[in-house]
């Protein structure tokens, strides 16, 4: 089936054929990555032997290299690659990383994460700049496209991150594996379903015509030429040699701080590199896509909580008045449960707005998304005024502020994925996803950072005291997202310029 690409962009109802491919790649992929991501911790403490704090460090270590490699990933796949082998190569690295962890998780724990951390590199942000091509420049579609998409992140996530770390931890499928097989068969679970997403993603090519062959280089006459072979295995060695570099990396907290300090700047200045090649109009939108970028770092850095201060939040200020459901379970997936919820509708909405003429531009979305963060994070700090004596408030309360909060991520999440890929030049869509990520991997740093400020509580304080500590910072935190969203309304109309055409 050779398809031409405006045959594939030309078409009619809501999506394109492909993105449910694409969604069921994507869906797997997380189901890996948040399988094992979803491990990490309570392995290290209750296998490796960790202190609690070491364990922490480390994870942050992993997650900051992990958004940090698809920076890289994405280069490669620009300028060497294209979109369909970086994906292909991530995957084949992400499937070796998880079965060396099948094998002997215990002797090779971080070779094995690193593998993943370098695939998921070249896989993440590529396979989301395919579903870009799947729409034509201004198609008022592509948004709602994006939303599916993330409803496919949102779905694997939850199915990984739940599954993986029940089976480790003998809460599922106890009686058919063996006590001490339980992790290999988790971190095996993960490999399978990685070699599902790529198989799923060989079908899919034949339906997506050019969309993300590798590139051609053009020689000084003007003349297009493939690719040298050397170039291409060049990569793959490299991307090899970076392995154990991100083992040594991940092994030692500090260079994480100076890998976090050095990486931004360094592709920064190489954006602006980028950037100095390109003709005005390009580079207006580049330079509006890094304010998106530059934005989403807030975001994340104050969404991000769920996992650092949130979770003790919930352990200790919580109660069970949800269905009798676990505090720390509803914060750890609530959220996705709440993205599949809404995903599509917001989706749909977002099409049926533009019909009426008022969908609201993305500035505007961006905007509200830090209005909903906002408004959640002040949610949270009101189920202070539902405690009793003790210092534990509802669950109920929180989810609706998990709820609100969700809203915000659909207005900022699938729609920065969306922007990218609008707002790059063809030549460097891959390195701008690429950045989106980077940019999440800082908000994630930003997010430890504040929690660790908010920790301040000591451990030894009464849950009252906990309970005022938290809130309080919660509350700050709510303050600075609503602040962020009326900058960015306010400056709409400048970033609106940068943009050109783009919606
Ligand atoms: N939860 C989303 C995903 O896994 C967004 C991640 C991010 O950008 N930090 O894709």
């Amino acid at each position: 089936m050779n398809l031409t690409l405006e045959q594939i962009q030309d078409f009619k109802g809501k999506y394109p054929r492909q993105i449910w491919s694409l969604f069921f790649s994507e869906m797997w992929e997380r189901f890996c990555f948040y399988g094992m991501r979803g491990m990490l911790v309570f392995f290290m403490i209750s296998q490796l032997k960790f202190n609690e704090v070491d364990a922490n460090l480390q994870y942050g270590a992993t997650q900051a290299f992990v958004y940090a490699f698809t920076f890289v990933g994405g280069i490669f796949a620009d300028k060497i690659l294209g979109f369909r082998k970086s994906l292909f190569w991530g995957g084949l690295l992400m499937i070796v990383g998880s079965m060396i962890l099948a094998t002997n998780p215990h002797d090779y724990f971080f070779l094995g994460i690193s593998f993943t951390v370098v695939g998921t590199g070249f896989f993440k942000p590529n396979i989301s700049t395919m579903v870009g091509k799947l729409y034509k420049n201004g198609d008022n579609r592509t948004d709602a496209g994006f939303s599916l998409f993330y409803a496919g992140i949102n779905l694997g996530a939850l199915l990984g991150g739940y599954f993986c770390v029940a089976i480790g931890k003998g809460e599922m499928f106890s009686n058919l594996i063996p006590e001490d097989k339980r992790w290999n068969v988790a971190f095996g679970l993960a490999a399978v379903v990685m070699v599902i997403s790529l198989v799923n993603f060989i079908f899919t090519q034949r339906r997506l015509g050019p969309i993300g062959l590798q590139p051609m280089q053009i020689l000084k006459n003007g003349q297009e030429v493939a690719i040298a072979k050397w170039k291409e295995y060049g990569v793959y060695v490299l991307s090899l040699i970076f392995v154990p570099l991100i083992m040594i990396m991940v092994a030692k907290p500090e260079y994480t701080d100076y890998f976090m300090y050095t990486v931004g700047p360094l592709t920064l200045i190489y954006l602006f590199y980028e950037m100095s090649l390109v003709d005005k109009i390009e580079r207006n939108k580049l330079f509006a896509a890094l304010v998106f970028i530059i934005f989403s770092i807030v975001f994340w850095g104050i969404y991000e909580q769920s996992g650092g201060s949130l979770s003790i939040f919930a352990a200790h200020n919580l109660n069970q008045d949800l269905l009798g459901l676990d505090p720390n379970g509803v914060n750890n997936s609530g959220g996705a449960f709440f993205i599949l919820l809404v995903a599509i509708p917001i989706g749909l909405l977002w099409i049926w707005l533009n019909k009426k003429k008022l969908e609201p531009n993305t500035i505007i979305k961006f905007g509200l998304g830090f209005i909903f963060l906002g408004l959640g994070f002040y949610a949270i700090f009101a189920t202070k005024f539902f405690a009793n004596a003790a210092g534990v408030t509802s669950l109920s309360i929180f989810t609706v502020a998990l709820f609100i909060i969700t809203l915000g991520e659909m207005c900022i999440s699938p729609i920065g994925l969306s922007i990218m890929t609008k707002l790059s030049t063809q030549k460097l869509q891959g390195m701008m996803m690429g950045m989106w990520f980077l940019a999440s991997a800082y908000g994630q740093y930003v997010a430890g950072l504040i929690g660790a400020n908010m920790a301040t509580a000591r451990e030894d304080a009464s849950n009252i005291e906990k309970l005022t500590t938290y809130t309080s910072g919660y509350k700050d935190l709510g303050l600075y997202a609503v602040i962020a969203g009326i900058v960015l309304i306010v400056i709409s109309p400048l970033v609106k310029k940068l943009m050109h055409e783009v919606r």
